[in-house]
């Protein structure tokens, strides 16, 4: 067996790279293990959205405003160029059944002390010119901002590098290995044995298999989301854009989105993300379908069709790929950010769906902060493992990620 670690972070996905920074940083020796090379599972198969705008006001809204705040001076603090653009993000309203609802929406959230705001009449189409003419409101919230989710990774891997933090690549880790009380002594791998009093798993939507080696049960499900990439082009659309509609279906609200019955089986909605070099992304579709992330082209075509009714100009732009990554669901929609009780030295960061990205810093500060036991920055309690066997009720969250 080599040399003992502090800590050992499975997943180089963009939890498992942040919890390697936030704890390398605290002078903690840890040994990240990624089955391929970093950035190899959702984390790079996703949007790079960053958003209060679609979350619950109360401790969804506040852990995503917790996350924002890292977020704006991470840049500066790893010191590598992830794309990061704080424009804002926007929901577009449909009708006036829709407006009602979103008028409501901008007051909770700003008593909940969120930028938001709601535009109307002119200011929608000066503020996106390209919108389709009937769009009557626009939600936005300033202090959201889009990445480049993979550059993220890298920045987090190469920082974490810089403070002592080993990286393996191509180390699969096979189970977690346990000693005579049940407590964390390491992880068994296709490189060997490597030895640690605390493991962090870090997996992604693969996180119940490995815990299961030691019996843990942690309740993540594969939900896939399929992406459209467009050519580079004359600006569509400014800033990131999404459909209030969606939000309003996922809310359980009585009033439901005028679309054919193919567009809630698949579950489209508008997601736009302009990217700094000209292309856009068109999302997204979510379903269950165990691990597969084979495009469909009855999604690709239901995408396309849903973005050219809010911008009719992306009737004339070419779509240059698709792709499809697995959002790790939880059923009450918070991630799981906690010690797994049952064996001593075991923690789980995993479960974020369609919001990984966005909650990455917050979730590496505060995994360092329980390995550590410091007070952390907000309450975890939400975030617990046991939440699952305590209720079938949780917090409560969505997102349009
Ligand atoms: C279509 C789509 C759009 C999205 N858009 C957004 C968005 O705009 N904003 C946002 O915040 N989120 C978004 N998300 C969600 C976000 O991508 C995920 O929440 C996030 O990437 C999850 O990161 P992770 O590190 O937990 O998992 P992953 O990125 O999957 O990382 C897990 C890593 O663990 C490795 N691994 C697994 N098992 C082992 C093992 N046994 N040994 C070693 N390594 C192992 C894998 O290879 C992988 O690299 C989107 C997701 C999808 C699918």
């Amino acid at each position: 067996m080599s040399r003992a670690h502090d800590v050992i972070v499975v997943g180089g996905g963009v939890i498992g790279s942040a919890v390697a920074y936030y704890l390398s940083k605290k002078g903690i020796d840890v040994l990240l293990c990624e089955r391929g090379d970093v950035a190899n599972g959702t984390s790079s198969s996703c949007d790079g959205n960053v958003l209060a705008i679609d979350k619950m006001p109360g401790f969804d809204s506040q852990i995503t405003f917790e996350s924002q705040k890292l977020y704006d001076r991470l840049e500066t603090e790893l010191g590598h160029d992830f794309e990061y653009r704080r424009l804002g993000s926007t929901l577009a309203v449909e009708d006036e059944e829709q407006a009602v609802t979103a008028r409501d929406w901008v007051r909770r959230q700003k008593q909940a002390g969120l930028p938001m705001r709601y535009l109307e009449g002119q200011e929608v189409h000066d503020d996106e010119p390209q919108l389709a003419t009937d769009i009557i409101g626009l939600v936005e919230c300033a202090s959201d901002s889009s990445l480049n989710p993979m550059a993220v990774v890298f920045g987090f891997v190469l920082a974490s590098q810089r403070h002592g933090a080993s990286v393996k690549r191509f180390t699969e880790v096979r189970s977690v290995v346990t000693g005579g009380k049940s407590e964390v002594t390491g992880v068994d791998t296709s490189e060997g044995r490597f030895a640690a009093p605390k493991v962090i798993i870090c997996a992604g939507v693969w996180t119940p298999a490995l815990a299961g080696t030691v019996g843990v049960n942690v309740p993540i499900t594969p939900r896939k989301g399929q992406i459209l990439v467009a050519e580079r082009t004359k600006t569509i659309g400014r800033r990131k854009l999404m459909e209030f509609g969606y939000l309003m279906a996922k809310f359980g609200g009585p009033a439901k989105r005028k679309v054919e019955p193919d567009m809630e089986k698949y579950g489209i909605a508008l997601v736009f993300e302009p990217t700094p070099h000209g292309n856009f992304l068109i999302g997204s579709s979510r379903q269950f379908v165990g691990f597969d992330t084979v495009c469909s082209s009855r999604v690709n075509t239901l995408l396309a069709r849903r973005a050219i009714r809010f911008y009719p100009a992306i009737r004339d732009v070419k779509v240059i790929r698709s792709y499809a990554g697995l959002r790790p669901y939880t059923d009450d929609h918070l991630p799981v950010v906690s010690e797994a009780p049952e064996v001593p030295g075991l923690y789980v960061a995993a479960g974020h769906e369609g919001d990984g990205i966005g909650l990455a810093p917050v979730t590496g500060l505060l995994m360092s902060q329980m390995v550590t036991r410091e007070q952390p920055v907000m309450p975890v309690e939400p975030l617990r493992l046991d939440r699952f066997q305590r209720s079938s009720v949780g917090v409560g969250h969505a997102s349009c990620s």
